[in-house]
């Protein structure tokens, strides 16, 4: 080899390391800076408003930031490109997009429901847990809660016999009538219950992604660990504000 073709060499070797640094950068989504290729709105990952850390031991902090930083952040870039340019779109909230998902136009519709989707459950799962949970439901959500399924306890075992249930990813939910009142069931994928007229309450993911790096093939103990951190405060209010109407 001349010094000619050393020297090719070394900068094509610059060139393409520099190449994949660039690309690798603008591949990891964080909750600050969306990817440079997306659109930086209309929607925006919402700060998970508590440390990685914080779920330990239910929910691990490696599974919690790359849920939140990678899964959670994409599906909020994929729907901002999904509606990208859509004058028709504009203006539209992510719960009127899922509410009315058959409004949006066909070509879309699929990526609305997939990664709008994705935004709201996720954006409502973060919401519902805090460190060491709280109790149980209180307000009319604990009076409905019996009234529905007997007791507390009741529906616990119905939601978690519903998680476990899920055949492929999905997830579990609680959620409510416009005259608040509740039932337990579970969606496929990232269907969203707001899309068959439901309100979600609380929600669980079951998608391997979820819990695979603690739990492995255990999902029956992930929703096990899930009671411990719900915060039933949170939900209860959710379910005062839609009875409120
Ligand atoms: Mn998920």
């Amino acid at each position: 080899m001349n010094r000619r073709d050393a020297i090719k060499l070394m900068a094509v070797g610059a060139v393409s390391i520099g190449a994949i640094a660039e690309r690798s950068d603008a591949q990891a989504p964080s909750s600050s800076t969306p990817a440079p290729s997306a659109p930086a709105g209309p929607f925006v990952l919402p700060a998970l408003g508590y440390a990685f850390d914080a779920l330990e031991p239910a929910i691990d902090a490696a599974t919690m930031q790359v849920h939140h930083d990678k899964h959670h952040a994409a599906y909020v870039a994929n729907l901002n490109k999904a509606v990208a340019g859509r004058k028709e779109l504009e203006g539209w909230t992510l719960e009127q997009l899922l509410r009315d998902l058959a409004k949006v136009p066909e070509d879309v519709r699929g990526a609305v429901r997939n990664h709008g989707g994705g935004h709201h459950n996720h954006s409502l799962f973060w919401n519902s847990l805090r460190k060491g949970g709280s109790s149980r439901p209180g307000g009319a959500l604990g009076g409905a809660i019996d009234g529905a399924f007997g007791s507390f306890d009741q529906f616990q075992a119905k939601f978690d016999a519903a998680a476990t249930s899920v055949f492929g990813s999905g997830w579990a939910w609680l959620v409510s009538d416009a005259r608040g009142g509740v039932r337990v069931l579970t969606t496929p994928n990232q269907d969203s219950p707001l899309t068959t007229g439901d309100v979600p309450l609380l929600g669980l993911d079951v998608w391997e992604h979820a819990y695979y790096l603690k739990y492995q093939n255990r999902r029956a103990e992930y929703v096990t660990a899930f009671r411990g951190i719900v915060d039933w405060d949170v939900v209860t209010a959710r379910h005062a504000a839609v009875a409120k109407g």
